[in-house]
């Protein structure tokens, strides 16, 4: 079997000694004969993966005492409703940036509990670029940021600076470069694409925010209420915690978030060079705006780009078409892809150039 490299947008690669570890958990979980799978969430055994994690994510976010992290079920789809439901009266009014799919599903989310100011947006583009020029109100309630757009390649690379709460999406960059997570009040982020396996999600949550809504809020969805749990409010999912703990522990022994951030600023440089030196890719993002985890990018011929998919997938790539409302291609380069894949396809990319010029 010829190797494979794995750019997919998500559930997406992980480092290969975690599915190694994760596998034998399954079977023999820390040597006492049972699976992680029929433990219960409360034993000490599990209980100890759980303190880890929380306190892996911690560490490698630096973060202060006032920030909570907690494990939760649900997709990011999840926070998009219930993020507004603790921090948003109705009557109040919440600023939302609008830069792609995912911020738009969280400002439709967010108007079932209070008013959206939309502050700007690059819908007009298709989603190409990061507005810069923008103001917030001094009373909106928070302003909500997706760090980086995983469908369209653009990532903010300078965090704003605001007066009021800060609210993240960062599924799609999560601990992937070194930025004052302590500057966010709330960071949201399904775990499947940089973190873990698909099923839960993070949430880092400065716990001063909280308890402000007149609302009645469920018990199961106020962040109060795991906070006072450590996050075992439930059952857990337990296997994707402990994937996510196997993770941030690899994260950890690579050197941190420092380490990993300098090395996905080398495998996206790679990549962009040799799309930006082909004369027949181009990128689709607005070169400032360029996400350093989802390179997107088409051919300017597109009749040639099925020709493209098959050359790549012949040589064991995976996972490279865009996303249909961009077209072309995108390749995913999270934390656990190795420089070496993305080597592979900046070679191709000079191969089929060469050959096609
Ligand atoms: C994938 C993604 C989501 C959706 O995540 P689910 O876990 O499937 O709900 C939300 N936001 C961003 C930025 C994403 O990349």
């Amino acid at each position: 079997m010829t190797a494979v490299h794995n750019f997919n947008a998500g559930p997406s690669i992980l480092p290969k000694t975690v599915f190694e570890q994760a596998s034998q958990a399954i079977l023999n979980f820390n040597d006492t004969g049972l699976s992680i799978l029929e433990i219960g969430h409360r034993t000490s055994l599990f209980q100890e993966v759980m303190d880890e994690a929380r306190t892996l994510v911690k560490e490698l976010m630096l973060l202060d005492e006032d920030h909570e992290v907690l494990f939760l079920h649900g997709g990011a789809s999840t926070q998009f409703m219930q993020v507004p439901m603790n921090l948003l009266d109705d009557k109040e009014t919440a600023a939302y940036t609008d830069t792609g799919v995912w911020s738009t599903k969280a400002i439709k989310e967010a108007r079932l509990f209070g008013k959206v100011d939309i502050v700007c947006s690059s819908k007009e583009s298709n989603f190409d670029f990061i507005p810069k020029d923008f103001a917030v109100p001094n009373d909106s309630k928070y302003l909500h940021i997706t760090t980086n757009n995983t469908i369209y390649g653009t990532q903010w690379q300078k965090i704003p600076k605001t007066s009021n709460s800060l609210v993240a999406d960062m599924s799609s960059d999560v601990l992937s470069r070194v930025i004052d997570y302590n500057s966010f009040d709330l960071i949201y982020a399904g775990a499947q694409k940089n973190m873990g396996a698909a099923g839960v999600n993070l949430v880092v949550v400065n716990k001063h925010i909280l308890g402000k809504v007149k609302r009645n809020i469920p018990t199961i969805l106020d962040y109060r209420n795991h906070i006072q749990e450590g996050s075992m409010l439930n059952t857990p999912p337990v296997f994707a915690v402990y994937v996510c703990m196997l993770t941030l522990r690899w994260l950890k022994a690579q050197g941190g978030v420092t380490a990993i951030e300098k090395l996905n600023h080398e495998k996206a440089a790679l990549l962009y060079a040799a799309i930006d030196e082909s004369p027949l890719f181009t990128g689709t993002a607005n070169k400032d705006d360029r996400s350093k985890m989802n390179v997107c990018f088409v051919m300017k011929d597109g009749s040639m780009e099925e020709r493209f998919l098959q050359f790549v997938k012949e040589h064991g790539l995976v996972g490279i078409k865009g996303h249909r409302l961009v077209g072309g291609f995108r390749a995913s380069l999270y934390n656990a892809l190795p420089i070496s894949s993305v080597a592979v396809l900046t070679e191709l990319i000079n191969d089929f150039s060469q050959q096609h010029a």
